[in-house]
This record gives structure tokens, C-alpha cells and sequence, in this order.
């Protein structure tokens, strides 16, 4: 039963049983029903509190209702919510202004999640392929790797490696070529006079927080600088402070031609992405050619100008590298205690459990029960990925928690 401001009376076990038979069974949450948050703590509804150390996979990157952001969306909706991109809005220049200075490149393309930037992306990336590279029509490919998470739209999961993310949802969309992350002359040898853009992740996520070699990312930019076609780097996940800079991409001094970014760009407040590019390659789009009722929204425009304007401080880069020292220092002391392996960048790590004590799934479980809030990803690998707005303090009551749950032994 619910009263008419929408708050449950129901207890989480309830509310749990009453998603069941409504509710599409593509998730399987921990459980735990949250019902309110602030910073890197949230509670659920009979009040208890936990350390959110996943951030919603980095879309709470500067916390849970940051006070700046949750003050730009009240006075943006208290003025205008939703124009459509059939009239301009008083807010969404300076939106492109400032995104475009942060990153460094010319021109954004507004959208709204993840997967519409991908998408755009790769609409852009055989536009331009057509139009300025000279491809023949229909035949541009584009270079993905190998474990690679973009997203779930039906394109998107044509080039996925993930037989679950696949199985069922085919025919799928053709024009793209896999080779092994981290790998560059598998990369070398897949690029041809076809290729619109090679399209990776920094560091890959979804798939455990996988970091390449160095160099591999400047192999990448010469390579594709060589073969002339574009870098697409999908940092959605990895962008946006959570490795201890802007982007990811910065740490080998890089700047990809077309720069996907989503997540933490709508401050946890609202979905928002945006395709950023050179003006040679974001100019192939002309008025109908794509578009999106919600891209660019005033609401979305003021709180995206909030994001970056808290960016623009470099406090919460300078955090994420600080905060990022603890965070491996407390890992390494578990190194051969429950922890197999782990790597790290800025705050965001994927942590390998030695399987003996429990699947990733098992570890979650007994983290949420001592108060830690993370996600499993593959098997035996957890990732931990707090805002970046966590204390020490905080950072080290999770890392005890880990070290509690790991000491507990196998389950
Ligand atoms: C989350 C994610 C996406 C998809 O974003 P959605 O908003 O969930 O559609 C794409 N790429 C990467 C690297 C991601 O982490």
C-alpha cells in the first residue's frame, strides 16, 4: 500500500515480492530497497544505512544529490523542463560552450543515455566515412574489441562478445569488426580502407575494470591518425573524474577524434550524454539527419552545465587520484587474504576474489549484510567504484568490511 506522496508502507521483502510479477526479470538486484541517499551513503526503508561503492556504475560520481546539482535542477525546473530541439532553449549553448572547452574538442551532439551516444556515434563515425573519407556506400566498417561494453540497443549488441547480452535478440546489425582489447596488431591488421572509426573503451568496465598497457591508447591514436579513420573513445564509465583525471584518455596524453560520454554527465540527477567531436567530424549532420526529443533538454542543459562547471574546480579528479592511493593501498594489504588480484585507476577498481571463498555474486551478498553496497561483474570479480566525493574515513570502513567478509572465509 502506498499513500498519496508515493512513500512505501511496505517493508523491502514486500516491495521485493511485489516487483516480481510486474516487473521485467532483466535485473538481479541484491536485496536491498533504497528509498533515500546523500553523498556516498544511502538507506533503505526500514533506515538502514549503506556505503554505495558502486555509484551507479558511475553515474553518482560526485555523490548522491550533490547539493550544487540538485540547486541547478530546482531553478531549472522551476523555469523551463522541455522545449523538443524544434525551438532553441535559453540553456543549452552554454551547455556545448563549456563541454566543448572541458574536453577540448569543437562540437557536442546531445543526447540522453549511453547506448543514444553510442549509437549516434557510430552514425556519425559512417556519415563522416561516406562524406569526407570517401568510403563506397554501405561498406564502412567500424573496429570494436573484444569484451567490450557499449550498451544494449540492438546495433550495439551485434558487436558484443557476451553470449547473454546476444543470445535471442539477432539478426544483427552488420559492418563491424572484433579483435582482443589491448592488442595492437590485431588492431593494425583489422583497419583497412573501409574503416569509419575504431571504437574502445579506455579502460573497460563492465568488463572488470580492464586497463591496457601503456601506450596502448597512443598506439591506438597513431594508428588510426595512419589509417585515416577515427578514434572513438566510449568513457561513458571511465570519463568524468573517476580515474583521477577528466578522461581517462588523458593519462597516456591522448585526444580521440569523437568522444563518447553519459553517466555522470546528468549528475545522477537525469540521463544525460553527448557525442563531442572535431567540427570535421560532428558537421557531417544536417537538419532530420538524427535527433532526440529529450537530447538537449533545458533541465538536462542546466544540471550537464552543473557537471562540468564542478569538473572544471579539478577537485573531484584531485580526489579521485588521492582517495585512488587508499584504495590500492587497502586492496594490496588483501592481496593473498581473499584477493587474488585486482586493478585499479583513480577510484575505480576490479577486485578478482579468490573463488574458493565465494562467487562475486556471494561476496556482494555478505558486503551488503555488513553494510557495503557493491556490484559483481564476471564470476569471481567485484568492482568498487564509490562517488568520488568519499572520505577517507568512509573508504576505509569499506575496505574493513571487505577485509570481514573475506576473513569470514568460503560460503
Ligand atoms: C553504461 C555504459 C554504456 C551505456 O550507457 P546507458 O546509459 O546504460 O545506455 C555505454 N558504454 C559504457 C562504457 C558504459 O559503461
Amino acid at each position: 500500500m502506498t499513500v498519496a506522496t508515493g512513500r512505501s508502507l511496505r517493508s523491502s521483502a514486500e516491495l521485493i515480492r511485489a516487483e516480481e510479477p510486474v516487473l521485467a526479470h532483466n535485473y538481479h538486484p541484491l536485496p536491498v530497497v533504497v528509498s533515500r541517499a546523500e553523498g556516498a551513503w544511502v538507506q533503505d526503508v526500514e533506515g538502514r544505512r549503506y556505503l554505495d561503492m558502486l555509484a551507479g556504475y558511475s553515474a553518482l560520481n560526485f555523490g548522491h544529490r550533490h547539493p550544487a546539482l540538485v540547486a541547478a535542477a530546482h531553478r531549472q525546473l522551476d523555469e523551463l523542463t522541455l522545449t523538443s530541439r524544434a525551438f532553441h532553449n535559453d540553456r543549452l549553448a552554454h551547455f556545448a560552450e563549456s563541454l566543448a572547452a572541458l574536453t577540448g574538442l569543437d562540437m557536442v551532439l546531445p543526447m540522453n543515455t549511453g547506448a543514444e551516444a553510442v549509437e549516434s556515434g557510430i552514425k556519425v563515425a559512417r556519415k563522416w566515412a561516406y562524406d569526407v573519407k570517401g568510403v563506397a556506400p554501405d561498406r564502412a566498417t567500424i573496429v570494436v574489441a573484444a569484451d567490450n561494453f557499449h550498451g544494449r540497443t540492438t546495433t550495439i549488441v551485434s558487436f558484443s562478445t557476451d553470449e547473454t547480452a546476444r543470445a535471442g535478440f539477432g539478426p544483427f546489425t552488420p559492418g563491424f569488426r572484433v579483435v582482443p582489447y589491448n592488442d595492437l596488431a590485431a588492431l593494425e591488421a583489422a583497419v583497412d580502407e573501409t574503416t569509419a572509426a575504431v571504437l574502445i573503451e579506455p579502460i573497460q568496465g563492465e568488463a572488470g575494470v580492464v586497463i591496457p598497457d601503456d601506450g596502448y591508447l597512443r598506439g591506438v591514436r597513431e594508428l588510426t591518425r595512419r589509417a585515416g579513420c577515427l578514434f572513438m573513445a566510449d568513457e561513458i564509465q571511465s570519463g568524468l573524474g573517476r580515474t583521477g583525471r577528466t578522461l581517462a584518455v588523458e593519462h597516456e596524453g591522448v585526444v580521440p577524434d569523437v568522444l563518447l560520454l553519459g553517466k555522470a554527465l546528468g549528475g545522477g540527477i537525469v540521463p544525460v550524454s553527448a557525442v563531442v567531436a572535431r567540427r570535421e567530424v560532428l558537421g557531417v549532420l544536417g537538419p532530420g539527419e538524427h535527433g532526440s526529443t529529450f537530447g538537449g533538454n533545458p533541465l538536462a542543459a542546466a544540471v550537464g552545465s552543473a557537471v562540468v562547471e564542478l569538473l572544471g574546480t579539478g577537485e573531484f579528479q584531485r580526489r579521485a587520484e588521492e582517495s585512488g592511493v587508499l584504495l590500492r593501498e587497502g586492496l594490496t594489504a588483501l592481496l593473498g587474504k581473499g584477493v587474488r588480484g585486482f586493478r585499479a585507476r583513480g577510484l575505480w577498481a576490479g577486485v578478482d576474489i579468490d573463488p574458493a571463498i565465494g562467487t562475486g555474486r556471494a561476496i556482494s551478498e555478505s558486503l551488503m549484510r555488513e553494510g557495503v553496497l557493491v556490484k559483481d561483474t564476471h564470476g569471481s570479480t567485484i568492482r568498487l567504484a564509490p562517488p568520488l566525493t568519499i572520505t577517507e574515513e568512509d573508504l576505509h570502513t569499506a575496505l574493513a568490511a571487505l577485509e570481514k567478509v573475506l576473513d569470514q572465509g568460503p560460503r
